[in-house]
């Protein structure tokens, strides 16, 4: 082997580490193993036993014996060899692991370790069991006993050293890569959890502490690097932390696809596998160790594509996030797939086979950490979504409000409008009520003083009313009085004439810029028309004829005088038409204006 040439290519040294198996020098040691069921069998016993008892075997695979109570025996015979040479034994959780090296006939070295006993027992100090071949000059022989609770699997070679050393720095340089991918993700996510406080980030960064943790343990780095001195502990921790980790994995599962929502099936599916786990977790404790690794290594074989299956199934109705899921799922299903095969024998056992599935761990972790990553996006862009919903449907509502207050405002105008006609108009006559009229006259009077215009009022009264009530009843009389009304209106038509009830069954009528004889020509039609008109009663009873009496002032203003003259004035003017008979006009006559107190007799018209 060209040593500096290997130095300075990487790549030449994977292509070696790949196919290391067909580098060893197989056809020279020699492999063979037994299995001592009672486990009773000593060193002396196992040297005497014909070559017949055992079966021979070929390292390239792996030795992979299940699960026993009893022991094992292996026997290496090694040729002689300059070269310096070790024997390795790369599964570190067997329990007991005694080597006998013998060369001719004696036992010249003896080693007892095991993961149940202190590190410090190994003669190399390494994560793996391994031993230096005693002689380069003559042949030896190695039996190795092996006895555990777990899976007996004995990867065992003879390699030389300077091999041995240079793969150990790859896999020891692989070894702390994957630690910092896993520290780096978790220290990462959990400050990033820390800031956002979503659980899903918490599961996360325990799912990978975990991981971590089982991965290093099956490396036999946690018990070299922690607990070197108290070997009791790997008695209780494989199946334990396999177990956390599928339950972090899990809660981890759940909160990240929101299971509960979109899937209570799954959700519950994956609330067994906890229980499981726990389960195991105890076992790992309490029970058997053989038990408890027995059954939670068939747990995790069910569990790892289980969860493959449930994010596909999740990705598929949609959710992005489980694509993500997915994706970084596989390389781990497939690393796991590698190894499982591997095991079996189907593929010979190198570093890479054996790293694959902490590989597919990796690159899980940093999958999911960018799909973590990418979450923060989403989350970010549903809240940037509902806030611009929220400020959408707040200036709505404000546009819909103004609208609103802008029609109530419109119909409490209406409404005030409406009141007010109410309150200046006669209830039931439907003509302006006396305080219109008040209003209006005082405005007309201002008005005529100011432009020096006549103002005419007519005072309008029925004649012989009160026998139509106490004749005909005050149903009837009502009627004639919106008859009177609407008779007076339709003759009443020039803008700015005013028609009013003035009370009872008197009306009156302001005829601003009206001289004397248009106020009278009015006042005569309206007298014709009423005459002339009998009033049909609502219930159908005979006609009632009525007439009227009507009082015409005319007056040009002045000031400082007021609108009473005028109206006293009208008032006269019909007290004289009921006096001289009734159903006649009669004007106050007179040349004087306002200001002239001086009362003339009205004259009369018929
Ligand atoms: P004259 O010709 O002198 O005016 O006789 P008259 O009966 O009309 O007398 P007067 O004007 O004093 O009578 C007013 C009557 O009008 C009294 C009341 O019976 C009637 N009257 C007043 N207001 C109303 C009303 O709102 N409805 C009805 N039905 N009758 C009213
Ligand atoms: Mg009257
Ligand atoms: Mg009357």
């Amino acid at each position: 082997m060209n040593l500096p040439a290997y130095r300075f290519s990487p790549w030449l040294l994977l292509v070696m580490v790949l196919l290391a198996p067909a580098c060893l020098k197989a056809e020279t040691a020699k492999f063979a193993w037994l299995e001592d069921v009672g486990a009773a069998l000593s060193i002396d016993e196992v040297k005497a036993l014909p070559e017949r008892r055992w079966q021979v075997f070929d390292p390239a695979n792996v030795l992979n014996l299940g699960f026993s109570d009893g022991s094992f025996w292996l026997k290496v015979s090694v040729p002689p060899d300059p070269e310096n040479r070790l024997l390795e034994i790369s599964y570190p959780l067997l329990d007991e692991v005694s080597v006998f090296w013998v060369r001719q006939g004696d036992v010249v070295q003896a080693h007892r370790t095991g993961d149940r006993r202190a590190f410090s027992s190994r003669p190399v100090p390494h994560r793996h069991f391994v031993f230096l071949v005693p002689s380069n000059a003559e042949a030896v022989t190695a039996y190795v006993r092996v006895k555990t609770q777990g899976s007996v699997q004995i990867p065992v070679r003879i390699v030389p050293s300077e091999q041995f050393l240079a793969e150990e720095q790859l896999s020891y340089g692989w070894q702390a890569v994957f630690l910092g991918i896993m520290v780096a993700m978790a220290l990462y996510n959990f400050f990033v959890f820390l800031i956002v406080r979503h659980p899903t980030y918490l599961w996360y960064v325990l799912t990978v502490l975990a991981a971590a943790m089982v991965w290093l343990n099956f490396n036999g780095l946690l018990f070299q690097w922690l607990w070197p001195d108290m070997p009791i502990l790997n008695r209780y921790f494989t199946a334990p932390i396999i177990s956390l980790n599928i339950v972090f994995a899990s809660m981890f599962t759940m909160s990240f696809l929101s299971l509960r929502r979109v899937s209570p099936l799954a959700f519950r599916l994956f609330q067994g596998v906890i229980a499981l786990a726990v389960f195991t977790f105890l076992l790992g404790l309490f029970g058997s160790y053989q038990t408890s690794t027995i059954v939670v290594s068939a747990f995790g074989v069910i569990v790892t594509p289980l969860a493959w299956f449930v994010g596909l199934w999740v990705w598929r109705q949609g959710q992005i996030l489980a694509g993500f899921y997915v994706l970084a799922w596989t390389p781990l299903l497939l690393g796991h797939l590698v190894l499982a095969v591997s095991k079996l024998g189907y593929l010979p056992s190198t570093f890479v086979t054996d790293f694959a599935p902490q590989f597919g761990v990796a690159l899980e972790v940093i999958l999911l950490s960018f799909a973590l990553a990418y979450r923060i996006n989403l989350e970010r862009q549903r809240r940037q979504a509902a806030q611009e919903h929220a400020l959408a449907v707040q200036l709505h509502a404000t546009q819909t409000l103004e609208t609103r207050v802008q029609e109530r405002t419109e119909e409490l105008e209406r409404a005030n409008e409406q009141l007010k006609a109410i309150s200046v108009t006669d209830g039931l006559t439907q003509v302006a009520n006396r305080r219109r009229f008040d209003e209006r006259l005082v405005v007309e009077w201002n008005r005529a003083c100011r432009q020096n215009h006549p103002l005419s009022l007519l005072m309008l009264d029925i004649d012989h009313f009160k026998q139509v009530n106490d004749q005909l009843g005050h149903l009837v009389g009502d009627d004639c009085l919106v008859s009177v009304a609407r008779l007076c209106a339709s003759e009443i038509q020039r803008s700015g004439d005013l028609l009013a009830r003035y009370g009872g069954e008197e009306f009156s009528v302001l005829l601003p810029a009206t001289p004397r004889q248009g106020a009278r020509s009015v006042a005569e039609r309206l007298r014709t028309i009423i005459a002339e008109n009998p009033v049909y009663p609502g219930d159908g009873s005979s006609p009632v004829k009525l007439t009227v009496s009507i009082g015409v002032a005319t007056m040009t203003p002045a000031n400082g005088t007021g609108p009473e003259a005028l109206i006293r004035r009208a008032d006269e003017a019909l007290y004289q038409a009921k006096e001289s008979g009734r159903n006649r006009v009669v004007e106050w006559l007179s040349s004087s204006v306002c200001s002239d107190p001086a009362p003339e007799k009205p004259g009369q018209s018929r």
